[in-house]
């Protein structure tokens, strides 16, 4: 299998292009004329400066407007066609994709276009070339690959073929089950796109709101299962229309495009396992069962206030590492490490971003696979000289700076607590039992990058993305869970630093994690003994009892004891959810403390805004008094 990539895809010049497209670990790229014409090398420059880098080029592209014509501009087409012939010969591609023509002189009809293509066949063969069509979205005549198909069945020529084009093909809402009917020699090129699903013209959404399979809502899975069956063994290319990635890094978006193809090829595979998909092996999709630590940096007194903080909220300190100035704080299920070392991966987050979470655990069921998958789709694998005692425990970095380690039972990972802090039994404490979620801020334009890293890498579903309205601008929230509820992340791309997520971002230089939510069997008597120990929660004002009181059929008493305590509330049918947040700490971090009843499953969205508008009176100082 081949992976290619359109130039238009990512950002930068053409060099700055190549460069990460080689460095993702594409084989080649789709020129587009416009790329080309950009830049000042010859064709024949361009041709090797792409082979400079290892690329070939698999495609050259668009050629538009080229059949139904009459007369004069019938041969002005032809003519058009051969200087672009040419080209390619120079460049150093075979390959080229007609689009079906949008002309507004141009004429119907299948066998005048099958007669045009046929004729071309000729003048291509002649020079080695082969010519792809496809079927545009928003073609004149020809909209569906099924008709562009019997056109070039009818040119019966061996230079003439078809390309395909997921948005094209699922944008309409065409079967991509119908791809099975084409002979796969008669395919000739592959190009893979998937799209936010949008009510909106067809022609806009394609140029606009294209993104990497995985990130959208198109079942291009369904559709590179087609194609496979045909026995198709082309190039799979990715052909992304993306304002977004327009202006983001280069080297990010190419990741997660080889990212998202190798995950894609990866599901054909074991979707279709009588089809041979020529791919390395790895491992499935992991299944996440819990998170098995969330790791601090810190120093001086932000670390005291952080220690200060967990005992508040009912941790105990349950070890020291054998080797470093690491403090395990532990209650229920729930490990919370402070790293102060001054060497290392923790010390350079803090240097970077002050105290901040600097690494998570997750527990999977092989921790080995979960890293061979991770590399597999593109991530770096992380290690730190391991000091004596210590366990070897697969780590790889995230985005933004993150580590992510992955501990499991059957490889005795899980010992680590008792081998590095001697840390015994549970700790009960005040009732917090598990990470209930972990709350990731990032630009909104990174949104898509941490999504595809999480349900590429692990079962995890999407949930469709929700507008937070922030006073001061929007935050996008997207969720990212296991079936389970075992993982559960929410992602909340910031625009403006004006907003609580953003101002996080700026004053943090781009940490991740914003919140920690944990979970209590009951909250009430949770926050009894918290407050009790000290914790001071986020108050809301009475105004949002009120509402709370005109929305729900709550119990005026119970409304007290939550005003009270500082409990916001939420319900979905008979599921219902109680959640209390803490102050924020050094950093901007805080946390959450969660009820989930009769199976709720969301995280209180509604309640985000007053949330927000809390900590935003507190940091001018005007909170709201404890009674
Ligand atoms: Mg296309
Ligand atoms: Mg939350």
């Amino acid at each position: 299998m081949k992976t290619s990539i359109a130039t238009v895809s990512v950002s930068g010049t053409l060099r700055d292009k190549l460069e990460a497209i080689a460095a993702a670990g594409f084989d080649g790229v789709e020129i587009f004329e416009q790329d080309f014409i950009a830049d000042e090398g010859s064709p024949r420059d361009v041709g090797n400066m792409i082979r400079d880098h290892g690329l070939e080029v698999t495609l050259f592209q668009p050629f538009r407007d080229f059949e139904g014509l009459p007369g004069g501009l019938r041969d002005k087409a032809f003519d058009r066609a051969l200087r672009k012939f040419d080209v390619m010969q120079e460049l150093g591609t075979d390959m080229v994709l007609f689009c079906s023509t949008v002309h507004p002189q141009a004429l119907g009809g299948i066998d005048r276009a099958a007669d045009d293509f046929a004729q071309l066949g000729e003048l291509a063969a002649e020079r080695g070339i082969r010519v792809g069509y496809e079927a545009l979205a928003w073609g004149r005549y020809v909209n569906d690959h099924r008709d562009a198909w019997e056109i070039v069945r009818r040119a019966d020529h061996p230079n003439i073929g078809v390309i395909l084009d997921s948005f094209h093909t699922l944008g309409r809402g065409i079967d991509p089950e119908t791809i099975r009917r084409i002979p796969g020699d008669r395919i000739f090129f592959v190009q893979l796109a998937d799209a936010p699903r949008i009510d909106m013209d067809l022609l806009y959404w394609s140029r606009h709101f294209r993104n990497m399979p995985g990130e959208g809502d198109l079942p291009v899975r369904d559709f590179m299962r087609a194609v496979t069956a045909t026995g198709y063994s082309g190039p799979i290319s990715l052909e992304i229309f993306n304002d977004q990635f327009r202006g983001s890094s280069t080297r990010q978006v190419a990741r997660d495009g080889h990212r998202s193809l190798i995950a894609l090829m990866d599901d054909v595979r074991r979707a279709e396992p009588a089809l041979t998909v020529d791919l390395p092996q790895m491992p499935a999709r992991q299944k996440p069962e819990g998170v098995a630590f969330i790791e601090f940096a810190s120093r001086g007194e932000d670390a005291q206030a952080l220690a200060a903080q967990l005992g508040a909220l009912g941790f105990e300190r349950a070890g020291h590492h054998r080797n470093k100035r690491v403090t395990l704080f532990q209650q229920g299920d729930i490990r919370i490490v402070l790293n102060e070392e001054t060497e290392g991966h923790a010390a350079h987050a803090w240097n970077a971003r002050g105290t901040t979470v600097c690494d998570i655990g997750l527990a999977t069921a092989s921790a080995a696979d979960t890293l061979a998958r991770a590399t597999a789709l593109g991530s770096e694998p992380f290690a730190q000289p391991i000091g004596p005692g210590e366990l070897d425990i697969p780590a790889i970095r995230g985005l933004s700076g993150s580590v992510l380690h992955f501990l499991d039972d059957q490889s005795g990972l899980e010992g680590v607590w008792q081998q590095e802090f001697g840390a015994g039994a549970a700790v009960p404490g005040a009732g917090l039992t598990r990470v209930d979620h972990i709350a990731q801020t990032m630009s909104y334009e990174d949104m898509l990058s941490w999504t595809l890293f999480y349900t590429t890498l692990f079962e995890t579903e999407k949930s469709p993305m929700v507008d937070v309205f922030d006073p001061d601008g929007l935050v996008r929230s997207q969720v990212v869970a296991s079936p389970g509820g075992d993982l559960r992340i929410t992602l909340n791309g910031a625009d403006s630093h004006r907003t609580l997520a953003g101002s996080f971002l700026a004053e943090t230089f781009g940490a991740s994690v914003q919140h920690l939510a944990m979970a209590t069997e009951d909250i009430f008597s949770t926050l009894d003994a918290l407050i009790a120990r000290g914790f001071e929660p986020l108050r809301m004002p009475r105004n949002y009892y009120d509402d709370l009181a005109a929305r729900f059929d709550i119990a005026p008493d119970l409304l007290e004891r939550m005003r009270e305590r500082g409990i916001l509330y939420d319900e979905d049918g008979a599921a219902r959810f109680f959640q209390c947040y803490s102050r924020s700490f050094a950093g901007g971090v805080f946390f959450e403390i969660v009820q989930r009843l009769n199976g709720y499953r969301g995280y209180g969205a509604a309640n985000a805004p007053f949330r927000i508008a809390a900590q935003k009176r507190l940091r001018r100082g005007k909170g709201i008094p404890a009674r």
